[in-house]
C-alpha cells in the first residue's frame, strides 16, 4: 500500500499547480496522470492573463513562462480589445504561450519539488472512510490518501464517482479545431456568421493552417473525422480548400456547467473538473490554476492539523462565484460572437461601451482576473483583494511584496512601529516582516486607497486583515485563516 497525504487525479495545469503548492507547504502529495508523458495533443489554451502571471510571480516562477512566450495585450471581450497597460500591476499585459509549453514548465517545477507523478495510469474509483480514502488505479497499485483532489478535466471521473451534480447548459454549437495543410489559398483571418466565429491562421509561416470552425449541426463525440472537417469548411467557406495532412483534429463545444459542490468529504474538485465553458476569452486554464492556489494552502493546513476542516469550506465559498461569473461571461461572449445583423448591432453597441474608460477598466480587470475580491466582510478596500506587488524596504533590504510569498507562507507586513504587532503564537505559520513603503497604494479599477499600517497576506496573495494603527481584529483573522494560537 502506497500512502500519500494528498493524491491528485490529473496532471494538467490545475493538478500540477496544486501539487506545487502542496509541496511548497511540505505536504506529501502525488499525482496520478493518464498520459504517459506531458505531451499534449493539439494546442488548446493560448496563454495567461495578468492575475495568473502575478500568481506565478508570487512563487518566483513567472520568469520561466515569460521567457518562453510573447507578452501582449490579450484581454478582450467579444473581440473588443481591453488594454490593461495603464493598470497598477507589474504585469500589465498577458502572455501568449501555448498550453503544451505551459504544462511543460509546470511539470519541470513540480519535478524540482520532488512530487511523484504516477504516469500512464488512471484513477478508476475510490472509497472514503473516516480516516482516509482508498484510490483505485488501472495498474492495480493500492493507493491511500487523506484527501483526493479531482483535477481530471471536464469529464472528471472523480466528480462523477463522488456523485456531485454538474448542472448547466448543453452545447448550442460545436466547433472543430485542427492543424492541417491546404492545397487552395485559404481566406486567412477571422470570419463571422450566424453560427459564430471561425478562423484560419498561419502555422509554420503559412505552410500549415490552424482551423477553428463551427459545425453545421451540434455533434457529440471526441473523435471527429476529416470528412466532418470538410463538411464544416464547406458550410462556412463554400470550399474545403483541398484540406489534407491533418495532424490534429478535435471537437470542442460551448457546453457550460459547474459542479454544484466543490467538495464531498475527502474529495475536492478543481479546474475543468469543477467548471466547463466555451474557450471564449481564454479563461479556463487561468481560473483552474487560480483554484489550485486558493485550495493548496488551505488543504495543506488541514492535512497538517493546524486548521480545522472548515477552512476547506471557504474554497467553495470563494472560488464557486468566480467560475460562475466566468460561465456567465463566456455565454455572453458566445452569443455576441454570432453574426446575424441584430447580434452584430448588439456587439457593436457593447464594443462602443467598452471603449469608454470606466467600462473598459471594469471588464479588463474582470477578464484579466485582477478585480477578484473574496468576501471577507466589510472594511478597507484591500480586504479580500490581491496584495499589490509593492517595492518595500525591509530590515534585510529592498524586497518586492511578492517575493515574501515565494515559499507559500502567510506574511504579516507591519508598516507601522517596528515590533508593534505581536503574533508570537502564530509564528510557526505566519511570518512577520517590518517594512517601510512611502508610495501610493493603488488597486486596479478602484485607484488609490488609504495606506494601511499593516496587512496580513494569505499564501495565495489575498489580504486577510488590514491594520489601521491598532491590532483590532488581527487575532480573529489569524484564527480564522491559520488556526488557533500555539502557546507551546
Ligand atoms: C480550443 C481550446 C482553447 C482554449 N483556450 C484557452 C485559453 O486561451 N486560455 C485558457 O485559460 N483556457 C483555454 N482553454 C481551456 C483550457 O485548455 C482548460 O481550461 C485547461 O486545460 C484546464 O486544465 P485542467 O488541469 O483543469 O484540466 P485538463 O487540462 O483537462 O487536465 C486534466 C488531466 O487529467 C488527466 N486525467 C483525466 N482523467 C483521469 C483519470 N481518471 N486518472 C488520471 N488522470 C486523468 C488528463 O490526462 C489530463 O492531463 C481552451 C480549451 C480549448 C479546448
Amino acid at each position: 500500500m502506497t500512502e500519500h497525504a494528498v493524491v491528485i487525479a490529473g496532471g494538467g495545469p490545475t493538478g500540477l499547480m496544486l501539487a506545487g503548492e502542496l509541496a511548497l507547504s511540505r505536504v506529501d502529495v502525488a499525482i496520478v496522470e493518464r498520459r504517459a508523458s506531458q505531451e499534449l495533443a493539439g494546442s488548446r489554451a493560448g496563454g495567461l492573463h495578468s492575475r495568473t502571471i502575478e500568481v506565478l510571480d508570487q512563487r518566483g516562477i513567472a520568469d520561466r513562462f515569460l521567457a518562453q512566450g510573447q507578452v501582449a495585450q490579450v484581454a478582450q471581450f467579444a473581440m473588443t480589445p481591453l488594454d490593461i497597460s495603464d493598470f497598477p500591476t507589474r504585469h500589465n499585459y498577458g502572455l501568449a504561450l501555448w498550453q503544451d509549453r505551459i504544462e511543460r514548465i509546470f511539470a519541470a517545477w513540480v519535478d524540482e519539488l520532488a512530487v511523484p507523478i504516477y504516469r500512464g495510469r488512471e484513477v478508476l474509483g475510490f472509497a472514503q472512510d473516516d480516516t482516509g480514502i482508498d484510490v483505485e488505479l488501472t495498474d492495480g497499485r493500492p493507493l491511500r490518501a487523506k484527501y483526493l483532489v479531482g483535477c481530471d478535466g471536464g469529464r472528471s471521473l472523480i466528480r462523477k464517482k463522488a456523485g456531485i451534480d454538474f448542472p448547466g447548459w448543453d452545447p448550442s454549437t460545436t466547433y472543430l479545431i485542427a492543424e492541417v495543410e491546404m492545397t487552395g489559398e485559404p481566406a486567412w483571418g477571422i470570419r463571422r456568421d450566424d453560427k459564430g466565429i471561425h478562423g484560419l491562421g498561419k502555422l509554420e509561416g503559412g505552410k500549415r493552417v490552424r482551423v477553428v470552425s463551427t459545425e453545421p449541426h451540434v455533434r457529440q463525440g471526441d473523435e471527429p473525422t476529416v470528412d466532418d472537417l470538410r463538411e464544416a469548411l464547406i458550410a462556412v467557406y463554400g470550399t474545403d480548400y483541398g484540406v489534407h495532412s491533418v495532424t490534429w483534429l478535435s471537437r470542442f463545444t460551448d457546453t457550460t456547467r459547474q459542479a454544484a459542490s466543490y467538495r464531498d468529504r475527502r474529495v475536492l474538485l478543481a479546474g475543468d473538473a469543477a467548471h466547463v465553458h466555451a474557450p471564449a476569452g481564454g479563461q479556463g486554464l487561468n481560473i483552474g490554476v487560480q483554484d489550485a492556489v486558493n485550495l493548496g494552502w488551505k488543504l495543506a493546513q488541514v492535512v497538517k492539523g493546524t486548521s480545522p476542516e472548515r477552512v476547506l469550506d471557504t474554497y467553495q465559498t470563494e472560488r464557486h462565484p468566480i467560475a460562475a461569473r466566468v460561465l456567465k461571461t463566456t455565454m455572453a461572449i458566445t452569443a455576441l460572437n454570432r453574426g446575424d445583423d441584430r447580434m452584430t448591432a448588439l456587439r457593436e453597441t457593447m464594443s462602443d461601451l467598452l471603449k469608454m474608460d470606466e467600462p473598459r477598466k471594469r471588464y479588463a480587470a474582470m477578464m484579466s482576473g485582477l478585480d477578484i475580491r473574496y468576501d471577507l466582510g466589510a472594511g478597507h478596500p484591500l480586504l479580500g483583494r490581491r496584495m499589490p506587488d509593492l517595492d518595500l524596504v525591509t530590515e534585510s533590504g529592498p524586497r518586492r511584496a511578492f517575493t515574501l510569498l515565494h515559499d507559500a507562507r502567510a506574511v504579516l507586513i507591519n508598516l507601522g512601529e517596528p515590533d508593534a504587532l505581536d503574533i508570537a503564537p502564530w509564528t510557526d505559520r505566519v511570518r512577520r516582516v517590518d517594512a517601510r513603503y512611502a508610495g501610493v497604494w493603488e488597486l486596479p479599477v478602484l485607484g488609490a486607497v488609504v495606506a494601511p499600517t499593516a496587512v496580513l497576506i494569505r499564501p495565495d496573495g489575498y489580504v486577510a486583515w488590514v491594520g489601521d494603527g491598532t491590532d483590532q481584529g488581527l487575532g480573529d483573522a489569524l484564527i480564522t485563516w491559520f488556526g488557533p494560537p500555539n502557546h507551546g
